[in-house]
């Protein structure tokens, strides 16, 4: 695919998920013609934290030639059938963002209406009861997706993992090295533009060595080091719509239950997340430096861990939003050099995954064609603005009255593409996807949303549709989901399976 008989040069700077990831993926794809090297700072580290995903995850994995089994074993993994929100649309509620389907369909009508219509006449459990990753999950149980009956609820499972971010990177560090990635350690203290177009020439370390690249791809973390530092393309910041600007993770021994879903747990300025791993338990804060201080922070989060704590709070200050431009010039921002977006729905390594795809199919010669890089721009952008507005809904969407922080939110206005969305919603508790780029889904909208506490009018069709019948549409869907779930292993029982080594004969 290069285009002379020089190979194409691809320089990755920064070895945390983002880098690895990238050169796990790229070293897999283009081989001959291409050298493609990774520069990463011991000195400096990685951002550690990034441990929940998203079904998506599955894709990447696939693609990367990476063996699940091998994966859970190796990065001490977790499945993790959706996300329990515990206090968000008030205090003592909680309900479960799934990512599986809600029930099925009837006559077009998908379940969530059945269950708004019959509702309002207080016959109903909370939609969690109707959707098969929300009884699975309550249960501690866990099941992949078995699509030999498509009626079975077994058909609509979807998961993703839990898994310790720093075993993640060395995981596909080995992978990346295997397959031809040159790994370079060091500090980059300068890059070198080139004088005729600005474009990225050369980084240097500190001890002086230089290296060159026809293509950069900054995984450089909030640093931004390239695109950020040298090329100087803006950050737009969303923190009028995302108050939370400070985080605080800390890990805690084993999981006393290995939950398959990630807790998060609001409180009255921020929100705590719970995420089991198999040897340890991940648990963080975070929240708006303007509503709590730090030392508050710490000890609500210390108080209210499941375990003893194996270190000190790590402190991490973020500001939300999006890099201007994720592609300028030869240089590609992918991770957190591209932008942050709080990990309420576990978006970022998504984010990562799709930018390195867009990459892909965008791959530039080395004459940078000015259209592949405004379309991966403009991609990127609809990406974030998208993920953007799924979690201020979040906030949007809330009964919490008890401070500050949830009165500001609730009362703010959002985005004109949320509030329209929003709107709808309430209508018809109809949701209209804008196209295939749109990472969730209706039932995640229609979850969240009715878990928040949006008072949705249903359909009008399903008036359409007798009481008695609708009531006995949603009875056979809970009772089916509940006997499906009852026969599924326990979670901790489907994790010990798979790490069981092959049988050797
Ligand atoms: P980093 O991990 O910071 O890596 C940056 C790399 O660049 C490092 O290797 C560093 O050494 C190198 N580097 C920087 N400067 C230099 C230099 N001068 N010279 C050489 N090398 C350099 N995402 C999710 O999907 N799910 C989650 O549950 C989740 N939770 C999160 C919780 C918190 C509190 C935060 C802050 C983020 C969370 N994220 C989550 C986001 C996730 O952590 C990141 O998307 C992911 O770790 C990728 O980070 P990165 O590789 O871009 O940056």
């Amino acid at each position: 695919m290069a285009d002379n008989d020089k190979d194409f040069e691809i320089t990755i700077v920064g070895g945390g998920t983002a880098g690895w990831m990238t050169a796990a993926l790229l070293s897999r794809l283009f081989t001959r013609g291409y050298k493609i090297r990774l520069i990463e700072s011991d000195q400096i580290g990685t951002i550690s934290v990034g441990e929940a995903t998203i079904p998506a995850i599955r894709i990447f994995n696939q693609m990367a030639g990476i063996d699940e089994a091998e994966m859970i074993r190796e990065t001490q993994a977790t499945f993790k059938l959706g996300i329990e929100f515990d206090g968000w649309r008030r205090p003592g509620h909680s309900y479960i963002h799934g990512f599986g389907t809600i029930g099925q369909d009837l006559l077009w009508l998908h379940a969530h209406q059945f269950w708004l219509a019959q509702q309002r006449a207080g016959k109903v459990k909370p939609l969690d009861a109707y959707a098969i990753n929300c009884v699975a999950a309550r249960m501690n149980r866990f099941a992949q997706p078995d699509m030999r009956d498509p009626d079975s609820p077994l058909a609509g499972i979807d998961y993703a993992y839990h898994f310790d971010a720093l075993r993640f990177a060395a995981f596909l560090r080995k992978r990346a090295e295997a397959q031809g990635v040159e790994r370079i350690e060091g500090k980059i203290d300068h890059v070198e533009l080139r004088a005729a177009d600005g474009f990225v020439e050369s980084v240097r370390l500190e001890d002086g060595r230089s290296f060159g690249g026809d293509l950069f791809v900054d995984c450089s973390g909030m640093r931004a080091l390239l695109i950020g530092q040298a090329l100087g393309v803006g950050f737009e910041d969303w923190s009028r719509w995302l108050l939370c600007d400070r985080a605080l993770a800390v890990p805690c021994e084993n999981a006393p239950i290995l939950t398959p879903y990630t807790r998060s747990t609001a409180h009255a300025w921020g929100w705590q997340w719970r995420i089991p791993l198999q040897h340890r338990l991940g648990n963080g804060m975070v929240y708006s430096s303007a509503h709590v201080s730090d030392d508050e922070a710490a000890s609500r989060l210390l108080a209210g861990l499941d375990g003893t704590p194996l270190k000190d709070p790590l402190p991490v200050r973020f500001k939300p939003g999006r890099r201007e431009r994720a592609w300028e010039k030869n240089v590609v921002a992918i991770g957190l050099s591209s932008g942050f977006l709080e990990p309420l729905e576990s978006t970022s390594i998504h984010l990562i995954q799709t930018g390195i795809f867009r990459l892909i199919a965008l791959f530039p010669d080395r004459n940078f064609m000015t259209s592949d890089r405004e379309e991966y721009n403009r991609q990127s952008a609809f990406e974030y603005a998208d993920v953007r507005d799924f979690l201020i809904a979040h906030y949007k969407v809330t009964r919490r009255d008890d401070s500050d922080f949830w009165n500001y939110l609730r009362t703010m206005d959002v985005p004109e593409s949320l509030s329209q969305r929003l709107a709808l919603f309430a209508e018809s508790a109809r949701f209209f996807q804008h196209g295939k780029a749109e990472l969730f889904r209706e039932e995640s909208w229609v979850q969240v949303l009715l878990g928040q506490g949006l008072d949705a009018n249903p359909d009008p069709m399903v008036d359409l549709i007798p009481p008695a019948e609708r009531q006995a549409f949603l009875n056979d869907i809970e009772e089916v989901i509940a006997d499906c779930a009852s026969r599924m292993l326990g979670h901790a029982d489907f994790i010990a399976r798979i790490r069981k080594p092959p049988a050797t004969t």
